[in-house]
């Protein structure tokens, strides 16, 4: 389930500390080290999962609840699209050829006015 020296292991297991805003059986969410945006959180599972790219039929219904609360984190910060000029940027980068640095898959939520730092 998980990986020695992973880092989102880690953070999930709470050996690494991290500023959490939800936590279940199944996923960890906390704010990002370094935001690129004023509303800057990821999203992982608990289990060691490296990239998008393994991810096979089995998964579909861990990644279609991770997809969820992806959505109800962004209504709990007061991000979520309702209407006008509100919302917000999910990201998943796959790969060096996706900018990935932390081989845990993860989901980023963005949001806030923009100019952002990177991933603008
Ligand atoms: P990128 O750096 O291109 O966004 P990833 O998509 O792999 O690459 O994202 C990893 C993210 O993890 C980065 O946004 C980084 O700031 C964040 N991060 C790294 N270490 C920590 C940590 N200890 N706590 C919270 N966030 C972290």
């Amino acid at each position: 389930m998980s990986e020695d020296n992973c880092l989102f292991c880690k953070i999930a297991s709470g050996e690494i500390p991290s500023k959490k805003v939800h936590e279940d059986e199944e996923f960890v969410a906390f704010y990002d080290i370094r935001p690129a945006a004023p509303v800057h959180l990821l999203v992982i599972p608990r289990q060691h999962i490296a990239t998008l790219s393994e991810v096979t039929k089995k998964d579909a219904p861990l990644l279609g609840r991770m997809l969820i609360l992806v959505a109800n984190l962004a209504e709990q910060l007061g991000v979520a699209y309702t209407g006008g000029e509100t919302g917000f940027r999910t990201v998943i980068n796959t790969g060096p050829g996706g900018g990935q640095e932390v081989y845990h898959l993860h989901a980023h939520i963005l949001a806030g006015p923009r100019p952002w730092s990177r991933m603008g």
